[in-house]
């Protein structure tokens, strides 16, 4: 292919060496690439600004033997307000991890890159965790495997029912006749099932006229995550991330935990040596570039 223009997201930026930095770009054209950006790790670097994750910008690639190389980027958005603050930032991790887990390379999916790069935008304005909820439905949905919500999985009988489960391994909902199908087919409320039937075909930009409960948000999130992590195969990173953060958002209340930013990430840090190498590194990349911002802004 030689030299190549891809108009892209960065997903994830890992150091390759003292100088370079491995990053995975979601691509309109080509879908996901490894490329490698030469030089970036130098504080003088002129591609810096345009490989950090998150950033939405223009691309110029060479395509190497065996990886192909970042050789120009301009940015177009940073996202500066997902990278400077602690919540937002985990989110959306967590949806760059997802489409990175998901999605094979070299497969353009122009409508998957139009979700993420429309969702990281919602994500600077909207409650982050109904945006990921409404990211996992959709992209789900775009994925070919959207989940079974308007009649039994099993035997097809048309819901609502009066009372249902959501098996993730089966990829939909159980009629009470069925729940033997799946010993861990988790409860769903009606509501539940209502409001994953709404994230399935509204308009993302009018998420915020949905008011639900603590309970729904709750029965969501476990449904939706165990479901796509069946599809996955693998834990993500992210979802760490996310939990840590939201225990020391409830320390922070009883003052029993890390309450600023750069606590969380000092805990961060400590827990991650406990995890395999991978994803020590891959949170010394995220506090690497959040601490860049954070230093940027003030
Ligand atoms: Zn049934």
């Amino acid at each position: 292919m030689g030299i190549y223009k891809a108009e892209a997201i960065v997903l994830r930026s890992r150091k390759l060496n003292e100088a370079d930095n491995l990053i995975t770009l979601f691509s309109r054209e080509h879908g996901k690439i490894h490329a490698v950006a030469k030089g970036v790790r130098k504080p003088k670097s002129r591609k810096r600004g345009g490989v950090q994750l998150f950033t939405h910008g223009k691309f110029l690639l060479y395509a190497g033997k065996s990886l192909d190389h970042i050789t120009q980027c301009e940015s177009k958005n940073s996202f500066a307000k997902l990278v400077g603050d602690l919540e937002l930032f985990a989110h959306a991790s967590y949806l760059a991890e997802i489409v990175d887990g998901l999605l094979a390379e070299n497969e353009p999916q122009e409508e998957v890159y139009l979700l993420l790069l429309t969702s990281l935008h919602l994500l600077e304005h909207h409650n982050p965790e109904l945006l990921a909820r409404a990211f996992e439905v959709r992209l789900a949905n775009l994925l070919g495997y959207s989940p079974q919500l308007t009649e039994c999985v099993h035997c097809g009988k048309t819901m609502p029912v009066k009372q249902i489960k959501f098996s993730a391994a089966l990829g939909g909902v159980l009629c009470p006749a069925c729940w033997g199908q799946d010993s861990f087919a988790s409860r769903c409320s009606l509501g539940t099932l209502g409001a994953l039937q709404q994230l399935q075909r509204m308009d993302l930009r009018r998420l915020g006229v949905l008011k639900l409960t603590p309970e729904i948000r709750r029965e969501m999130e476990k449904i939706l995550r165990l479901f796509l992590s069946y599809r996955l195969e693998k834990r993500l990173k992210a979802l760490d991330f996310l939990q840590m953060i939201s225990e020391a958002r409830d320390g922070y209340t009883t003052g029993s935990l890390a309450a600023t930013k750069d606590d969380v990430f000092l805990e961060q840090g400590k827990e991650a040596k406990s995890w395999n190498e991978d994803a020590a590194n891959e949170v010394a990349e995220r506090q690497d570039t959040l601490g860049r911002n954070v230093t940027a802004e003030n």
